[in-house]
C-alpha cells in the first residue's frame, strides 16, 4: 500500500535519546505480551480481575524508567508518566508487586529484578511544569489501551521525547498490530509491529523485535474507495455519533451524506493507523464536556502520524501543545489526516459550531 522495504536500520535516534530508548520499549513490549498470555494466571494469582493491566503497566514502566536513567544519553532527563509507586508499595498490594517483579524476570527482560529495584525504577518520575525549557524530557504510556490490552486486542507502548512543548521523537510498540497494512486490524497478530518517528525524519516501520525497518511514505493522494475512519472503541472517549456526522460533511460536501467506513481499535495505534494509509482519518471528539487529554495518549503517536505526512491538530485545528503539563490543556479532542481531508474535517466542525452546538 504506502509503504516500500528499504532494508535500512532504524538507526541512530535524532531529537535526544539514544538506541537504548528503542530497546527499551521492544523490551516493555515483551513483559505486557507475557503477561497478556497469562491473564488467567495473574487473575487467580491476585484475585483481582484487572490486575493483569496493573501489572503490565508497573512492569513496563519500571523497563523503560530503569532504560532511560541508565542510558549515557538520556540519564538525567526526567520522565512523565502515569504510574507512581505508592500503591505498589502498600501492604495490601504485596501480591500485585510480587507478580510485577514476576513478569520482569519470567519475561526475561529484568531476570535479577527485586521488588525494591521494582519500585525504584517506577518512583523515578516527575512533573513536566518543573521543567528547564531547553532539556528534552520523556513521557511513557506503559499500556495505552487497557480494554484492547484485556480482550487481546490492539494496545500500544508509546514513548515520546520533548522539547519545548513539541514532540521531537516517537517510539511506539503496538505489539498486536499487523505489519500488513492490509490486516484486519480487529485481528491480533502474533508478531505486532514497531514504529519510530523523529522531526524532520520520517517514519520507520518494523515487525516487534526484528531489526530492519521499512520506511512508511508520506501519503500523497486519498486512496480509492470509500473513506476510513479510525476511531476508539470506547465511546466514552469519543463520540461516534458526532465523528460520523462530521466525516459525512466533510467527505460528502455541503450536502453531508458521504460514504465512510469505520474502523474502531484501542490505544494510539490509531496514529499509525492512518500513518500508514490504513485509515483516512482518527477523530477523537470529547464524550464528555471539558475533558482535557492525557500527553502521554498522544505524544508518540502524533509525531508519527506528522512524519509520515498527515496533520494533527485539535478539533477546531490547534497544534497540540505538549507544552502545559501533564495535560492537554489547550486542546479539545484530536482531528488526525492528510492534509486535503483534514481540511475539510477541520472546516465541517467548524460549520457545525456556527450553526449553533454540534
Ligand atoms: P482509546 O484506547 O483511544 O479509547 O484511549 C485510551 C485512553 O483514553 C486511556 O489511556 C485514557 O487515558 C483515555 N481516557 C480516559 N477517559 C477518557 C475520556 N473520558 N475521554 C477521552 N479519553 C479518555
Ligand atoms: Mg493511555
Amino acid at each position: 500500500m504506502t509503504s516500500a522495504r528499504t532494508n535500512s536500520s532504524p538507526g541512530p535516534l535524532p531529537g535526544g535519546g539514544g538506541a537504548g530508548a528503542l530497546t527499551a520499549v521492544r523490551d516493555a513490549a515483551r513483559v505486557c505480551r507475557h503477561v497478556q498470555m497469562s491473564l488467567d494466571q495473574v487473575r487467580a494469582m491476585t484475585k483481582d480481575d484487572r490486575s493483569p493491566v496493573t501489572i503490565a503497566d508497573y512492569a513496563s514502566q519500571a523497563v523503560v524508567a530503569r532504560a532511560l536513567a541508565g542510558d549515557a544519553a538520556t540519564v538525567g532527563q526526567v520522565l512523565v508518566a502515569e504510574e507512581s509507586a505508592e500503591s505498589l508499595r502498600a501492604p495490601e498490594h504485596a501480591t500485585h508487586l510480587a507478580a510485577t517483579v514476576a513478569a520482569l524476570r519470567e519475561s526475561g527482560v529484568w531476570e535479577d529484578a527485586t521488588p525494591d529495584d521494582a519500585i525504584g525504577a517506577i518512583s523515578a518520575v516527575g512533573d513536566p511544569l518543573a521543567f528547564d525549557d531547553d532539556r528534552p524530557w520523556w513521557t511513557f504510556d506503559p499500556i495505552d489501551g487497557t480494554k484492547g490490552f484485556l480482550r487481546g486486542q490492539q494496545y500500544a507502548v508509546a514513548l515520546a521525547c520533548i522539547r519545548r512543548g513539541r514532540v521531537v521523537l516517537g517510539i511506539m510498540a503496538c505489539p498486536n498490530l499487523s505489519i500488513d497494512h492490509d490486516a484486519s486490524v480487529e485481528q491480533a497478530d502474533p508478531r505486532g509491529t514497531m514504529y519510530l518517528g523523529a522531526e524532520g525524519e520520517g517514519v520507520v516501520e518494523w515487525v516487534l523485535g526484528r531489526p530492519d525497518g521499512r520506511r512508511v511514505r508520506p501519503r500523497s493522494s486519498p486512496r480509492e474507495g470509500a473513506a476510513v475512519l479510525a476511531e476508539s472503541v470506547d465511546s466514552g472517549h469519543s463520540d461516534h455519533s458526532l465523528s460520523a456526522r462530521i466525516m459525512s460533511s466533510a467527505v460528502g460536501g455541503e450536502e453531508g451524506g458521504g460514504e465512510h467506513r469505520v474502523v474502531r481499535l484501542d490505544s494510539q495505534a490509531k496514529y499509525a493507523v492512518v500513518a500508514r494509509g490504513q485509515a483516512d482519518a482518527y477523530l477523537r471528539l470529547p464524550a464528555k464536556r471539558g475533558y482535557v487529554e492525557r500527553i502521554w495518549d498522544h505524544a508518540a503517536g502524533s509525531i508519527i502520524a506528522r512524519e509520515a505526512g498527515c496533520v494533527v491538530t485539535d478539533m477546531h485545528g490547534r497544534e497540540l501543545d505538549f507544552g502545559r503539563g501533564r495535560g492537554l490543556e489547550a486542546n479539545a479532542g484530536v482531528v488526525v489526516a492528510p492534509p486535503g481531508l483534514h481540511a475539510k474535517i477541520i472546516a465541517a466542525i467548524g460549520g457545525m459550531y456556527a450553526a449553533g452546538t454540534p
